[in-house]
């Protein structure tokens, strides 16, 4: 097989760059094989995963060493591909919107630098993973609670960078980073607000500084490298109540989502709540065929069968209380009477001290609490062989009226193109994330086709009732980035101005979250780029392939 390449480059100049980077980081800290190594390919393609196969890997381990790499790459307009651990696997795991990029991976830049239990902030390299920092937590005696997503291996600083969400308290992990440390393009070093004047003390305590606030350009961006992180932590509680309600017909939904809207707008319910189905529900610890042999979506009297007998609601709604005993045990009165008007919602509840270990709590719990699992990697199991899976995930208002568009409209076209209809809905304090697990077998080329065509029929579906997505696939970076279409896709055009002054010659990530560089020549190369042409700014991204 031919080595991959970046565009523009042959087997030679890639050769030739790629001994210019070891002899900056060191032969073992660059790894080019002749083939992708399956752990730097997208794991849940919805085609070919060479598609998006990088040519090599680079492990910078420091801030100067980083430095090294970019300059290298200004000078041969070498792509790039950021990553901080690459776990992020449903979106495409390590692998790069642009084939032939160099993956960039922090994961040796993993020191947790100051753990501040007073103010409640850590400061992080982007190669601290969910587990390391739960761990730091624990060995140090901190008395500080974090929020970890579905699985605990990926990266602390990434997940929060791409804006993932937990179930603890802090479960919005963007909206709790306060202060970066940034590698620019061309190699200068940026520390954010209250972080770049003298030794900068209040850093981690204050979002703003002086002139604009900066940490949000670098989310979901190609604008920097982002080498350390202020994140803020919750003092543990004196106690939690973990909290389960189960609603025995599927027409409970929109009174569910009213019932909790004012519970979260007041902040009776603090932490996020997971709302989820039946089938998302079964597909923790089931498999499918369990249930149904057709192949073909399951059917109502199925579902039945499956709340019957596991137990379960149509939804099933979890979240926590937390803080002193007297102040959880008011609030939950106060949910048990809110639900309590939902004929046939069951609600249970379990109390845990603050200072709850791992192993005293059920795994069911762990999340709210903050404790890492690989829980999410059971859905992997749910068909017979190979099991993959993208994620259609539009944000709305926190409002019955808007879930329950969603749901129909999402089930509606799940079932028409033959997809189980599994849904997990984050409510946060008002907003819901509804997320739809389209899961296919990758090995079949009619299922993925599908899988992929269902995509797209919701993406525009979504947006032209006002829903955009909050977070995607390589595969769909474009199609969603089109359809923020306001005046023209004015904010697209924004975003692409600021690359260009951010990064001439558009080595960072190019095609990120749909925003391309107007340097580079990633129009004219064979990837199977989405066509997307932004008239006005002159440049385009589109591809015959
Ligand atoms: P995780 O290991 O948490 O799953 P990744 O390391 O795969 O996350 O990061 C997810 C995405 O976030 C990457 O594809 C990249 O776009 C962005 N990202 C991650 N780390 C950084 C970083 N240090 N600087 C800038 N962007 C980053």
């Amino acid at each position: 097989m031919p080595h991959v390449l970046p565009p523009g480059f042959s087997e030679a100049s890639l050769r030739s760059v790629l001994a210019e980077l070891a002899l900056e980081l060191g032969d073992g800290w660059v790894d080019a094989p002749d083939e992708p190594s399956p752990d730097h390919l997208d794991p849940f393609a919805l085609g070919d995963p060479l598609r998006f196969a990088p040519s090599a890997v680079v492990r910078p381990g420091s801030v100067e060493e980083i430095q090294a790499v970019l300059r290298i790459a200004n000078a041969h307009r070498l792509p790039l591909w950021t990553v901080s651990r690459g776990r992020n696997l449903g979106y495409g795991g390590t692998a790069p919107r642009v084939r032939g990029s160099v993956v960039v991976e922090l994961s040796r830049m993993n020191r947790v630098l100051e753990v501040n239990e007073d103010l409640g902030y850590a400061l992080l390299e982007p190669g601290v993973s969910f587990f390391d920092l739960y761990e730091h937590l624990r060995a140090n005696g901190h008395r500080l609670w974090m929020s970890a997503p579905g699985l605990g291996w990926g990266s602390v600083v990434g997940n929060a960078l791409e804006r993932g969400f937990g179930q603890a308290p802090y479960g919005e992990h963007s909206a709790a980073i306060c202060g970066l440390e940034v590698v620019m393009a061309d190699g200068d070093l940026v520390r954010t607000g209250m972080g770049s004047i003298g030794d900068g003390r209040a850093w981690h305590v204050y979002k703003g500084g002086y002139g604009p606030s900066l940490d949000g350009l670098f989310l979901q961006s190609n604008y920097g490298i982002v080498t350390k992180m202020g994140l803020w932590l919750m003092p543990e509680p004196e106690c939690f109540r973990a909290c389960e309600i189960t609603f025995a017909r599927d027409e409970d939904f929109v009174p569910m989502i009213e019932t909790l809207r004012p519970l979260k707008v007041g902040e009776t319910i603090t932490g996020s709540a997971r709302a989820a189905n039946a089938v998302r529900v079964a597909q923790g610890t089931t498999q499918r065929s369990r249930w149904s042999a057709d192949p073909g979506p399951l059917t109502r009297p199925a579902i039945q069968e499956m709340v019957d007998e596991l137990g379960i609601g149509w939804w099933n709604l979890r979240f926590g209380l937390f803080g002193p005993e007297a102040v959880v045990e008011a609030r939950y009165r106060m949910v048990q009477d809110a639900f309590g008007r939902i004929p046939g919602a069951q609600i249970t509840s379990r109390r845990y001290a603050g200072d709850v270990t791992e192993a005293e709590i059920e795994p069911v719990d762990r999340p709210q609490a903050g404790i890492p699992s690989m829980m999410s990697y059971a859905i992997l199991d749910w068909l017979d062989g190979e099991t993959g899976h993208v994620g259609f995930s539009p944000l709305s208002p926190l409002r019955g009226e808007d879930a329950v568009h969603q749901v129909q409209m999402v089930r509606s076209r799940a079932l028409e193109h033959g997809f189980d209809y599994s849904a997990g809905l984050t409510c946060g304090t008002r907003f819901l994330n509804h997320i739809f697990m389209i899961l296919f077998d990758p090995t079949d080329a009619e299922a993925t086709g599908r899988a992929r065509r269902l995509f797209e029929v919701l993406v525009r579906e979504g947006a032209a009732s006002g829903y955009g997505e909050y977070r995607t696939h390589l595969e769909f970076m474009d199609l969603v980035a089109e359809q923020y279409d306001f005046h023209g896709g004015s904010q697209r055009r924004l975003n692409e101005t600021i690359k260009d002054a951010l990064d001439p010659n558009g080595i960072l990530s190019p095609g990120k979250q749909g925003i391309w560089p107007r340097s580079g020549d990633y129009a004219t190369t064979s990837m199977p780029m989405r066509s997307s042409s932004v008239a006005s700014s002159g440049r385009s991204t589109s591809s015959t392939a």
